[in-house]
Formats: C-alpha cells, structure tokens, sequence
C-alpha cells in the first residue's frame, strides 16, 4: 500500500485588506492507496481550502504537500497539469457542468486536455457514461437532467483520465436524501475497485459511508479515526 497523500505542517492564509487571514495552522494527514476519508467540522474550518490544496487547484502558504511521493511545490507547471489531469478527480457540490455542452462532451472534456484523438475521447468518456449508469443519458445537457444524473455525470468526468484520487467537496450538498445515498453508494464502489476517495461532508449519514472519519476544527485537524458502524449501500 503506497502513501497517495502526505501533508506536513500545512499553513495557509489569505491575504485580505485588513491582513492575512490565516485558515489553515498547521496539517499534518497522510492517506494511503485504498483509503476512504470523510472530512467532517464546521462551515469555515477550513475543509475546501485543504481541499483545494490537495487538488493541486491552490498551494500551501508553508509546509510540505506530497502527492504520490513527489513534492507538489518543486514541480513544473507542465508537471503540475500532468498530476492534475492524470492522478486526481475532483467532483464539487454545484457539479460545474458546462450548460451548453451535452453530458458525453461534458465527460470527455478533461481528454481534451490530454491530448487524445476526438474519436478515442468520445469512446472513453462513453464508458464512463456507462459505468454511472447515464449511457441513455450522453447526449442530454445538463438542465436536461436530475441533480443527482449531474453529479454521476460529474464523477464521470472526474474519473475520466483514470486518477488514482478523487477528491469530493460536498458532493451530496445540493441533493435529496435518497440521492444522496446513491451518489454514495456508486461513490463507494468505486472505492471498492481500487480508487482512493476524500470526502468533505457536515452530514454524519454521508460521513458514515466512509472507512475513516478526519475532523477539522478552525483549521486544525482535530480528530482522524476509524469509522466503526460503516454504512454499505
Ligand atoms: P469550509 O470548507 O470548512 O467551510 P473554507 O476552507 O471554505 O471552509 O474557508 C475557511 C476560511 O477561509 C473561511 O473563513 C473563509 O471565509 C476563508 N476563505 C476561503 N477562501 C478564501 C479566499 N479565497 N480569500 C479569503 N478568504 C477565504
Ligand atoms: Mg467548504
């Protein structure tokens, strides 16, 4: 089992008119291959911010963040949109679907960026439309379908380049309860195949569904432990 993520004394602070607000004080978390992680703590503990880190989308103010072994600060920008692309899937609770293109192009869009030929492209993200359960559902755009088709169609496009990580900022936030649970359980097989998952939630239901519950209070990681009565879909 390899080490996917590994912070060590993780800072952050935003600069503000009035000063730098700092928000992260200070993170030390390591998540190894396999893992399934719930973030739990309250609105402004500083969840997405470490979320964003994570996802190479924002960089630490000091300390170290390696993903996969390789220290994040001291790649190249090319580097950098390399392991974005091809280790980590990112899925947000607004799903960010473009609203003028369909699901599959939706999909394929990360595979744009990879460079693949346009028929391989609609070839892979179609699997992925398959694996969610949304074939009958690719050429539909985003208003076209539920809350809950939006966000398997943003897993889709999140495991599309075939990362190892994926992380999930509220992915359950905007969705009805049953939904919920079935974003988690695909959510939760996936895991069982293999992929690594960080979760964000304020829901203990959702949380449940994980392996391994990190809590975070004002910027500081608080409490990290098992999940003894593990909810399976
Ligand atoms: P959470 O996801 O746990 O609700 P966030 O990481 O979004 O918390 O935010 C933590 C704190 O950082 C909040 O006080 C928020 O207002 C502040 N913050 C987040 N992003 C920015 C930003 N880009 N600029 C300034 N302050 C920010
Ligand atoms: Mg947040």
């Amino acid at each position: 089992m390899g080490v996917v993520i590994e912070t060590q004394n993780l800072t952050k602070s935003y600069p503000t008119g009035a000063g730098d607000l700092p928000v992260l004080h200070g993170v030390d978390f390591t998540l190894e291959s396999g893992e399934f992680t719930a973030i739990m703590g309250p609105s402004g503990s500083g969840k997405s911010t470490f979320m964003n880190i994570l996802g190479c989308l924002d960089r630490p103010t000091s300390g170290v963040y390696k993903l996969l072994g390789e220290e994040v600060a001291k790649l190249s920008p090319d580097q950098l949109a390399h392991r974005r692309l091809h280790y980590i899937g990112f899925v947000f609770q607004g799903f960010n679907l473009l609203p003028r293109a369909d699901l599959l192009e939706n999909v394929s869009l990360p595979l744009l960026y990879a460079r693949l030929p346009a028929q391989q492209r609609k070839i892979r993200a179609m699997e992925m439309l398959e694996q969610v359960g949304l074939a009958p559902w690719a050429k539909h755009r985003p208003s076209q379908v539920s809350g809950g088709q939006q966000q398997r169609a943003a897993i889709a496009r999140a495991l599309v380049a075939k990362p190892s990580l994926i992380l999930a900022d509220e992915p359950t936030g905007n969705l009805d309860t049953q939904t919920s649970d079935e974003i988690m359980a695909l959510l939760s097989r996936l895991n069982d195949e293999g992929i690594t998952l960080v979760l964000v939630t304020h829901e203990p239901d959702v949380a449940r569904y994980a392996k391994r519950l990190t809590r975070f209070r004002d910027g500081l990681l608080v409490e990290d432990s098992p999940v003894l009565d593990r909810r399976r879909p």
